[in-house]
């Protein structure tokens, strides 16, 4: 029996599912969780000690590649000198002060341990700084798993959201407000009706976590201008965004300042650290200076803040992201060119070190289209990547991710495997 097996029947019985986080478990895709032992660069080694070239890292964080020799050397170096104090240090000044300077709409910014506990937090200073309770959100974007954001769109325009999970009331969403993502005209009929009693919007700029869709630059221009105008705050969550697709993340890329902005993922460097940042006005509503409640254990913990440091100044090389940019393209083309030969309806698209594929004939806009591309198709072509050693996510809900180590060479191997997936798709 693989190891692969053994571990996960084990798990099974110490652990609900044998994961720690629902996508883990295959689910989606069936067949058995990779375990992973090691990882360095741009491949992981499973409990079976087979090699995998992994377009997940680790959802996004590993943007330099795994075990950076001096992310790592970042990380050892804090641990000798203690874990955890819960008191202030200077890597959380510094860490503050390096976000700043990459993003020019954040004045003030708060540390917490995840991408759920940022978002969760800004909403709560959106409503604390508004005095309004509604919040707005688009259908198939993701902003961790805090109550009001389990929720699945009403039946109708300006209908409220019903949970989406189990053991959320309904009390809980029954301020959230679902639209349709690139669907200028519900917001605009929205903002028109009830744009006075909106605390915040909340989107993924360039959504990952319904596949890989990009905003219009209308749904970008309508959003900013309209919660300007109703005095609604404006929060780009960019946990899987920032950093990854350009250095000053995907507002830079769209030339707008949002109000608020959350971080995650890469701004730890595969440590637990997210944020929350933007306006000081809005920021000193944050307690201890304002009386929206909001607090952390292990906030800033100076191991995440150590491995925060060591990734944003890689980053910073010259020509970091216009590499990765470019590879990624190459890649996210590759997959597009090896289907019509293989005779595979396929499209794909990328933005920096982020990628999509869709077994269907474009691009999608939105959830809805997202949710129409061949999932079993998706699923052959998972196992088919798998079995040429190629770690693509799990789900084909999901964007896929690429790494500085990804050289160009892996790029094509990449491809080359694809092209031999595809033939047996
Ligand atoms: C991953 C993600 C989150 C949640 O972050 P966690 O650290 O998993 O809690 C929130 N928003 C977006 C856009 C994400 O991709």
């Amino acid at each position: 029996m693989s190891r692969n097996l053994e571990l996960f029947e084990r798990g099974k019985k110490s652990i609900p599912g044998g994961v720690n986080s629902p996508v883990r478990a295959f689910g989606q895709v069936g067949g058995t969780p990779r375990f992973v032992k090691r990882a360095e660069g741009a491949y992981f080694w499973d409990a079976d000690d087979k090699q995998y070239l992994d377009y997940v890292g680790s959802w996004g964080p590993a943007i330099v590649g795994h075990a950076h020799p001096e992310v790592v050397s970042a990380v050892q170096q804090a641990a000798v000198g203690g874990l955890s104090f819960g008191a202030p240090t200077e890597g959380e000044v510094l860490i503050a002060e390096e976000i700043r300077k990459l993003l020019p709409s954040i004045e003030q910014v708060r540390l917490v341990s995840s991408g759920t506990e940022a978002t969760m937090s800004a909403i709560r200073l959106a409503r604390g700084f508004t005095g309004r309770d509604l919040i707005v959100k688009f259908e198939g974007c993701y902003h961790g798993h805090s109550d009001s954001l389990l929720v699945k769109a009403g039946s109708g325009l300006l209908t409220f959201g019903n949970p989406s999970s189990g053991g959320v009331p309904a009390d809980c969403t029954k301020h959230t407000l679902v639209l349709q993502y690139n669907d200028v005209e519900q917001l605009e009929k929205t903002f028109r009706e009830i744009g006075g009693q909106i605390a915040c919007v909340i989107l993924e700029p360039i959504a990952g976590n319904m596949n890989l869709i990009q905003p219009s630059a209308e749904f970008v221009q309508a959003l900013r201008s309209l919660t300007e105008q109703h005095g609604a705050v404006l929060i780009y969550d960019e946990v899987m965004t920032g950093f990854r697709v350009a250095l000053n993340c995907a507002q830079g890329l769209h030339g707008v300042k949002p109000d608020l902005t959350t971080l995650g993922k890469v701004v730890g460097g595969g440590m637990p650290l997210a944020a929350f940042g933007g306006r000081a006005d809005i920021m000193a509503c944050i307690a201890p200076l304002g009386s929206v409640y909001q607090a952390g254990t292990l906030s800033g913990n100076p191991l995440s803040v150590a491995a925060g440091l060591a990734t944003l100044k890689l980053i910073q090389q010259p020509g970091f992201h216009e590499t990765l940019g470019r590879r990624t393209a190459r890649l996210a083309q590759g997959l597009a060119d090896a289907a019509r030969a293989a005779g595979v309806t396929m499209s794909s698209d990328s933005v920096g070190g982020m990628f999509g594929f869709y077994f269907s004939e474009q691009a999608p806009k939105s959830y809805a289209e997202a949710t129409r591309c061949d999932i079993e198709r998706f699923k052959r072509f998972f196992h088919a990547m798998l079995d040429e050693g190629v770690y693509l996510a799990p789900s084909a809900y999901e964007a896929g991710f690429v790494s500085s180590a990804h050289s160009d060479e892996i790029i094509e191997q990449t491809i080359a495997a694809a092209g031999r997936a595809l033939s047996r798709v």
